[in-house]
């Protein structure tokens, strides 16, 4: 049956929940086990990166080139989940403010609910089954869907149309940085940029997201724009 009304994707990190000491740890192990590199990289700025995105700058900064990169890339990339699905138990991550109650309160209204995140699809399923969102998604594009954010927004819109039989037009991508706002527009999709991240909502009313918000306390203030 062919389902309509709002679907609303929310991308995690800055967004639903903060601090994710243990994604970093796995990036620093994965460049450090395939690539022997053990450069800082917390000066990266990796706000709205894909995770696959992430790696391949890391390695560029770290002078390797792109054959070398290729060919243990995979294996990397599956050595950071690996490394993070053994660690995730002892990952502090906090649910931001307001999370909860919407996220009930949009499955009440019965808004259909994904996920467009650069995380690595199990790394994004277990930070939210750490504190026990997971079972809110059950569909998104991923990190492992594509290494640019608007291939995975593509990939979030296709499973809903297979997998929820979605056919509306009142699509919301909720998200903390400029580069999930970029990632929305070439699907004409409302977005909201929220300045729980890296981000101040003064840095992000210049994106281009139709609407920017501290944060999402203020549940009917969110249900209003989002599903009035
Ligand atoms: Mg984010």
């Amino acid at each position: 049956m062919e389902r309509k009304g709002t679907l609303t994707l929310f991308d995690i990190d800055g967004t639903l929940v903060r601090g994710a000491r243990c994604h970093y740890q796995a990036f620093v192990q994965a460049v450090d086990k395939y690539y022997q590199i053990r450069e800082d990289i917390s000066g990266i700025n990796y706000a709205g990166k894909t995770d696959p995105q992430i790696l391949r700058e890391v390695l560029e900064l770290g002078g390797i080139g792109e054959n070398a990169i290729q060919k243990d890339f995979q294996a990397c990339l599956k050595y950071m989940v690996g490394y993070y699905l053994e660690h995730v138990h002892r990952e502090n991550i906090m649910v931001l403010t307001g999370v909860e109650e919407l996220l009930v309160q949009l499955q009440k209204e019965d808004v259909l609910l994904g996920l467009t995140t650069g995380n690595l699809k199990p790394i994004a399923y277990a930070k939210l089954g750490r504190v026990g969102l997971d079972n809110y998604f059950s569909f998104g594009g991923f990190g492992s869907d594509s290494e640019d954010r608007p291939g995975l927004v593509k990939k979030a819109l296709e499973r809903a149309r297979d997998l929820h039989h979605y056919q509306g037009d009142r699509i919301f991508v909720i998200g903390d940085t400029p580069r999930d706002v970029a990632a929305a527009k070439p699907f004409q999709l409302y977005t909201v940029a929220v300045a729980t991240g890296s981000y101040s909502s003064q840095e992000l009313s210049g994106c281009g997201a139709d609407y920017v918000l501290e944060d999402l306390k203020d549940v009917d203030q969110v249900l209003e724009i989002i599903n009035p």
